[in-house]
């Protein structure tokens, strides 16, 4: 937890005014409407979307919608509040229980915030028929908190990035989001609050800030959350509720002070959408801009084998398996003074590339899947070299070019 005095989160800064985005702005809508190219809307019938992992985790690929929880919870009705309800004296102890609860029905991590309503969008996109909603109606949430969850993708298949292993753990995290949001949303509902429940497929809200006010971590260069335990492998997802609840502060793990001098998500990244520079203001609101276009375009260079890239959340120095000496380094971070950490914090980045390497990726064989990649074939006239993917074939062809040049 932040000093009493610095309650404020550290990678992000309020430093204007915020307009509340339009769920319409956010790249799914955009993609939908086909203002990605119509190639890009085209995706998710893509040959990605054969696999029975894409049409049951995210309903694509033509799959019959019946056998994916996306669809399927995404137009229900919200259920009743109890009339009969319990009363709460004591907040803190009703976050601490709630936590609990939260963690029974499948949360990894959990955080309880204020309701900041500068982060529910102004307007849906995607509405609830059953619910009565329309897309382009306005949105009126008023709870007054935000239970914030996290949901941990494994650390083994995020390595094997840009394969259908690492999509199907993808799928996976988003779709464990549906029955603990719904579930958690439902107990309190039982308790006589009302509750709503923010999972894959329906967002009222961008849950990235919420977490980080709400504890979960910090805000790092690829504008994920980084979380102390599982790095930038969560899902996150969100309850909102007006049950009384103590909420938590924001965390200082040394996001901060990392991303300014380690940039390894900014020099993998295939589509240069991370920045290597500083920090800008967009929207009233001073932190690393991602280029969300290209990430997304980059998805076109799956030539349908996968759908989400992930290799920034497995490179990012933070995302480590569960072991000692990342909860020892961690820990080393947070308990020194700030203007000291770059002395700590250069000698960790040289023995994190030295054991993971600059770009992490692991070779992995799962069920029938096996990320290799894919030989291409030469179409230089006369060579009969293999080469094992692109970037061999360039090498090969142009041999002053080095291994960063192509
Ligand atoms: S997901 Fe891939 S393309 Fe997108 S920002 Fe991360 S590394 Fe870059
Ligand atoms: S890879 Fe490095 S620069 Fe990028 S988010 Fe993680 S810690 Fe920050």
């Amino acid at each position: 937890m932040l000093s009493p005095k610095n309650r404020s989160p550290r990678t992000y800064r309020i430093v204007g005014h915020q307009r509340r985005i339009d769920e319409r702005e956010a790249p799914h809508a955009r993609i939908e409407r086909g203002e990605l190219g119509e190639r890009f809307r085209s995706l998710h019938k893509s040959r990605a979307g054969e696999d029975p992992f894409k049409r049951v985790l995210w309903a694509g690929g033509g799959g019959d919608p019946h056998n994916s929880l996306n669809p399927i919870l995404r137009d229900v009705p919200e259920g009743a509040v109890n009339p009969d309800r319990i009363s709460v004296s004591d907040p803190a102890e009703m976050a601490r229980k709630i936590k609990e609860v939260a963690c029974f029905f499948g949360a990894d991590v959990v955080g309880i915030t204020h309701l900041d309503k500068t982060y529910v969008y102004s307007h849906r996109a995607r509405a609830n028929a059953a619910m009565g909603q329309k897309p382009g109606d306005p949105i009126d949430l008023s709870h007054r908190y935000a239970i914030c969850m996290g949901f941990a993708f494994d650390y083994e298949k995020f390595l094997s990035n840009n394969s259908r292993i690492s999509d199907a753990e993808y799928g996976l995290g988003m779709t464990r989001t549906i029955p603990t949001t719904f579930n958690l949303a439902a107990y309190i509902r039982e308790m006589g609050y009302s509750a709503r429940a923010h999972h894959y497929g329906r967002y009222e809200l961008i849950p990235i800030p919420l977490a980080v006010n709400a504890g979960l971590g910090e805000l790092g260069r690829h504008g994920l959350l980084i979380n102390e335990e599982y790095g930038s492998r969560l899902q996150l997802a969100t309850v909102t509720t007006d049950l009384p609840l103590a909420v938590d502060e924001p965390v200082d793990i040394g996001v901060e002070d990392v991303c300014k001098y380690c940039m390894k998500c900014a020099r993998i990244c295939p589509s240069h959408s991370i920045s290597f520079g500083g920090k800008e203001v967009y929207n009233g609101v001073e932190k690393y801009r991602v280029n969300v276009d290209s990430c997304y375009k980059y998805r076109l260079a799956s030539r349908g084998q996968w759908t989400v890239c992930v290799i920034c959340v497995s490179a990012c120095c933070y995302n480590k398996p569960k072991a000692w000496w990342h909860t020892l380094a961690c820990w080393l971070l947070k308990r020194t003074p700030i203007p000291l950490r770059p002395l700590y914090i250069k000698p960790l980045l040289w023995i994190d590339d030295l054991l993971w390497g600059k770009r992490p990726w692991k070779h992995m064989k799962w069920l029938d899947y096996d990320n290799a990649p894919e030989s291409v074939t030469c179409n230089i006239s006369g060579c009969q070299a293999k080469h094992a993917n692109l970037q061999q074939k360039r090498l090969h062809h142009h041999p002053k070019a080095t291994a960063k040049s192509v």
